[in-house]
């Protein structure tokens, strides 16, 4: 299956790797970027802008099990960065002490398991296909079916929702950026992943803007597009990665060179890994279950002894 899901993500995003591998570059280039005087790896924060949807949250797994922990989450609709400048401010007071931030800002669309479709999937107990994402598609729909309409929508005086109901805010700023990024979107030769690929870096581009000028610790950013694929485990998913860079006092480096080669150097081993730690596990456990029995063993013989007295 993982050649399969490997064959059907490369067809429209070459670049792509398996998420969990991005992930896990990420936390170790960081993790040995920011090593204490101790030798312990540096204290990673993490936080996300990614879409709301269930099928995105296999990322967490990803990140809980390379040692970023729990995320703030920050996104909305379509991975847009909603809590804002005074969300973001409160976040900004939980960073440890010589730690790093990391936010993972991305976009998403989903790859159908079974056909060759994109945009779609099958989630898990429906008989349907559905959207994903489905509010960045939703808001392509409302551009293409208006489309003589466009730079209205552009500056947010023709909008599918009533504005007059902040509950509709998300859908609508949705809508908006994909207006004004109409062009770049449809003039993509596959239009699902000019969607995709579009969004992920307006999104950045919004993460950016809800930085303040003068952030106290090093900040990184990891971009691009989550692939989803449903009904499975939660390695399958793919993503896309644009760009990785880190902000220190002031400066930003480009990180990505160093992600791509990792992600070059381990990505052959990365499932061998995964199987390692599995029979790691297993072999643990095996020694405990062994220690357990011998302890009752002993236990055992110890009453005995103890009646026979
Ligand atoms: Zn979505």
């Amino acid at each position: 299956m993982a050649q399969e899901h490997a064959t059907k993500v490369h067809k429209y995003f070459p670049q792509a790797l398996p998420q969990s591998l991005v992930v896990e570059g990420a936390a170790d280039l960081l993790h040995h970027r920011f090593t204490k005087e101790s030798g312990d790896p540096g204290d990673i924060l993490f936080a996300s802008s990614i879409c709301p949807d269930e099928i995105n949250r296999d990322i967490e797994e990803s990140t809980w099990c390379h040692g970023l922990g729990r995320p703030f989450t920050m996104g909305g609709l379509a991975g847009f960065p909603f809590s804002g400048k005074v969300g973001f401010g409160a976040y900004m007071a939980h960073v440890p002490d010589g730690g790093v931030l990391l936010i993972i800002s991305a976009s998403h669309v989903g790859i159908h398991s079974t056909e060759d479709k994109i945009g779609l999937i099958r989630r898990v107990g429906m008989h349907k296909d559905s959207h994903a994402c489905g509010s960045a598609i939703a808001a392509l729909e409302y551009c293409e079916k208006n489309v003589a309409d466009i730079a209205e929508i552009a500056a947010g005086t023709k909008l599918p929702l009533d504005v007059s109901d902040l509950l509709n805010a998300q859908q609508n700023y949705v809508t908006q950026k994909v207006a004004q990024n109409y062009e770049a979107i449809t003039g993509h030769g596959e239009k699902m992943v000019g969607l995709a690929d579009t969004l992920a870096k307006v999104v950045e581009k919004d993460v950016n803007r809800i930085l303040p000028e003068n952030i106290p610790f090093p900040l990184a950013i990891l971009s691009g597009v989550q692939i989803n694929f449903e009904g499975e485990t939660f390695s399958d998913d793919y993503f896309n990665p644009l760009s990785f860079k880190i902000i220190e006092k002031g400066q930003t480096h480009d990180l990505m060179p160093e992600l791509l080669q990792y992600a070059g150097e381990h990505h052959g081993g990365h499932h061998d890994r995964k199987k390692e730690h599995k029979n790691k596990d297993k072999e643990e456990k095996q020694k405990k279950d062994k220690e357990k029995k011998d302890k009752h063993k002993k236990d055992k013989e110890k009453k005995e002894k103890e009646t026979k007295k």
